[in-house]
């Protein structure tokens, strides 16, 4: 009988035992491969799981080397040993990729080597956990090309925007030229430059000159919404007297009040309201929201303006006694073509852009515009504009 080596400690029985029900566990565990390989990269013991996994059953496997499980491109490129390599140097490596099963087939692995090294640190083999993650590589996979299909769809969708961009610009350009002539010629026939008209002649040149009007009025809504989508608005800060400017919008809008025997008034805060605005933009602005406020406002209604300071805020409101708007309504009140049926806007047209460009235009400028209203009790817009805004607010 050979006598024991002293130097090499005998197990004690519990932790024979231990061992033994380790072995146990390892080896009934059927989800993961689990097994061991020696220093040499040969396997010395195999689960259930592997079997399960691989298709090897331990007679066939004990004592083949791991690299058996590879692609071919990987035994190639001298993966294997690379891996064992690297599992000694680092402790562990974790790798994911494609393995092959003992019936050719492929599948896609999680895999985990763990350098095993005795208590005097000699290397003494590896342990290798491999689990089939297939399911959630093809649902990666899956994600992935429907991001990219996501992706493409999406460049397409704003190359195609900018077309339709370059092109609303490009027409609407074209459209607005000849329309201004029409509208200057009919206005010299309203004044009377071409001789006295009958009455019946007056009414339908006044017609044909608001029908213009409104097309003129379409078709800069739609330049100007193209130039801001394109980004092209850049604000033109200039120091403005918003009395002035005010009181000017008011003026050029008078006649429309007169014909609809709307009464318009405005209430203007004493002393001097000076802002650094883009006049002929916050003027155009101001011109749609007095312009809604006429529309909305059967014949005969009343319009308010007001202009206040409130600390560095210069704040216009627009009250109208009009047919108001819905609580439902509000949230599509600034959004792209969102025309709100109301008792007047058929009879009255418009694109539904006014409130969605005057929206951007007073956000650029660093402000807000908010509105109370509620059916049948009118609306008032309010516009609230910051005396000195943040240049870098002000460019898009
Ligand atoms: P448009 O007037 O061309 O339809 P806007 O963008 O200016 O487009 O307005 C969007 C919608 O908001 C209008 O269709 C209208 O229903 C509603 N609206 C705007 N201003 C008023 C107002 N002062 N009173 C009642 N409704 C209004």
């Amino acid at each position: 009988m050979a006598v024991p080596d002293k130097s090499t400690p005998r197990p004690t029985v519990k932790a024979a035992l231990e061992a033994e029900r380790y072995r146990l566990l390892v080896e009934s565990v059927r989800d993961y491969a689990i097994f061991l390989l020696d220093s040499t990269g040969h396997i010395i013991s195999w689960n259930i799981g592997a079997q399960n996994l691989k298709g090897y059953t331990k007679t066939d496997i004990l004592g083949q080397h791991f690299s058996i499980f590879y692609p071919k491109k990987d035994l190639d490129a001298g993966k294997p040993a690379r891996e064992l390599v690297d599992a000694i140097k680092h402790g562990r490596i974790e790798d994911e990729d494609w393995r092959v099963r003992k019936d050719g087939s492929r599948f896609w692995a999680n895999v985990v080597i763990t350098a095993l090294f005795d208590a005097d640190g000699k290397h003494v083999g590896f342990a290798k956990v491999t689990r089939d993650v297939t399911d959630r590589k093809q649902q990666a996979d899956r994600l992935l090309r429907a991001n990219h299909k996501l992706e493409a769809q999406r460049a397409e969708l704003e190359r195609l925007n900018t077309i339709k961009d370059e092109f609303v610009s490009l027409a609407s350009h074209q459209l607005r030229t000849p329309a201004t002539g029409v509208k200057q010629f009919l206005g010299l026939l309203l004044q009377g430059y071409a001789g006295p008209l009958t009455e019946q002649q007056f009414d339908y040149i006044q017609k044909a000159y608001d029908s213009n009007d409104r097309q003129i009025d379409m078709v800069n809504s739609l330049l100007h919404t193209a130039q801001l989508d394109a980004g092209k608005v850049v604000l033109r800060h200039e120091t403005s007297d918003i009395d002035s400017l005010v009181g000017d919008v008011i003026d050029e809008t008078v006649d429309t009040f007169k014909r609809r025997c709307q009464t318009l008034t405005y209430e203007k805060h004493a002393g001097v309201i000076e802002a650094a605005v883009d006049p002929l933009r916050l003027r155009m602005v101001l011109e749609n929201l007095i312009d809604n406020a006429s529309k909305y406002t059967p014949d005969g209604g009343k319009i308010h303006v007001t202009l206040a300071r409130q600390d560095d805020f210069v704040v216009i409101t627009i009250a109208d006694s009009g047919v108001g708007i819905h609580a439902d309504d509000m949230p599509k009140l600034y959004e792209k073509f969102s025309r709100i049926p109301n008792a007047l806007s058929d009879s009255v047209g418009g694109s539904g852009l006014g409130l969605y460009w005057a929206a951007e235009i007073i956000k650029l400028h660093g402000g807000t515009i908010s509105v109370e209203s509620a059916p049948q009790a009118g609306s008032t817009f309010e516009v609230r504009l910051p005396l000195h805004p943040q240049k870098k607010g002000a460019v898009r």
